[in-house]
């Protein structure tokens, strides 16, 4: 039996005429974006205002995790041509800040990197001076692949855990807790110049001292900006939600973050990765 959503949760869903417009960029590019394929709950607000992730690689994932809507599958050829779509679409979408990210392509050797790689260069080429922000998979412990990013530097560089070690293997596929710790961890190491910032979905089971704790575990990895938002069950198929969190407890669990030394934590029951993630870059002091 599922729980219902409580009043904070129930979101007004308005298509506005930027989120239009948008839209039809994203077809007339045929590109795709995390907002419309994983059913994120913020797309009628950050499209309106011109806030948008891209999903490059495709829209078939080699994974499939249970909290994800991102179909699974087989996924399609490399499509080369997509890093300079994506670059013609920041233009036309007159971003400042940008956030890519893509589908775990565990069928290719690089994991998909050197197509981020291409894409933070046609983006900077296209549109110097906006910032990019990069959310990556593990690339299955490829730490190569990891350095094929880096070297195209990315302003921010994101990796999410998702959830607590506890439940890192029943929540995720195929993906570790300590390998996600140690991708930023390295990722810290050998670019130390680059933000990295990570991401917990909270409501599926955790308990707040494993929350916490993923907390310092992140820190000890070098972690620079955290954000924390409540899960949302995308159909019946997927996770259930076990616990919504008040605001209230938004707002604590921000406190805690920032007492562990993070530079800027977003916290709240819509918070996603890339939610307001340019006021995220501001607030943890610039790039
Ligand atoms: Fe897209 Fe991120 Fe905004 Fe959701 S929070 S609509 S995924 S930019
Ligand atoms: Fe979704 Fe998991 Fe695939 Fe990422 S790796 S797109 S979270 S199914």
């Amino acid at each position: 039996q599922a729980i219902s959503r409580p009043e904070w949760l129930k979101i007004r869903l308005h298509a506005g005429p930027n989120y239009k417009e948008l839209k039809q960029i994203m077809r007339t590019q045929s590109l795709h974006t995390v907002c419309e394929e994983a059913r994120c709950p913020n797309i009628y607000d950050c499209w309106e205002h011109r806030t948008a992730t891209f999903m490059i690689l495709g829209d078939i994932c080699t994974r499939a995790c249970r909290f994800c809507a991102v179909r699974s599958g087989r996924p399609t050829e490399l499509d080369l041509a997509e890093p300079k779509r994506v670059a013609e679409a920041v233009v036309a979408m007159g971003l400042q800040h940008v956030v890519i990210t893509s589908v775990a392509r565990d069928d290719l050797a690089d994991g998909g990197a050197s197509v981020f790689a291409a894409t933070i260069r046609a983006v900077r080429e296209r549109v110097p001076g906006c910032g990019v922000e990069v959310l990556i998979p593990d690339f299955q412990g490829n730490w190569d692949a990891l350095q094929v990013v880096l070297d195209a530097s990315p302003d921010i560089l994101n990796h999410n855990v998702e959830t607590v070690r506890r439940l890192s293997d029943k929540v995720r596929s195929k993906a570790k807790y300590d390998r996600s710790l140690e991708l930023l961890r390295r990722a810290k190491a050998a670019r130390p110049d680059i933000r990295t910032k990570s991401s917990i979905m909270v409501g599926v089971g955790e308990t707040w001292d494993e929350i916490l704790a993923t907390m310092d575990d992140l820190r000890a990895a070098g972690v620079d900006i955290l954000t924390i938002g409540q899960y949302l069950q995308p159909t019946k198929k997927h996770l259930k939600v076990e616990r919504f969190y008040t605001p209230t407890e938004f707002l604590r669990l921000r406190a805690e973050g920032l007492r562990r030394g993070f530079l800027h934590v977003e916290a709240g029951p819509l918070v996603r990765s890339s939610y307001h993630a340019h006021e995220q870059v501001v607030r943890a002091g610039g790039l």
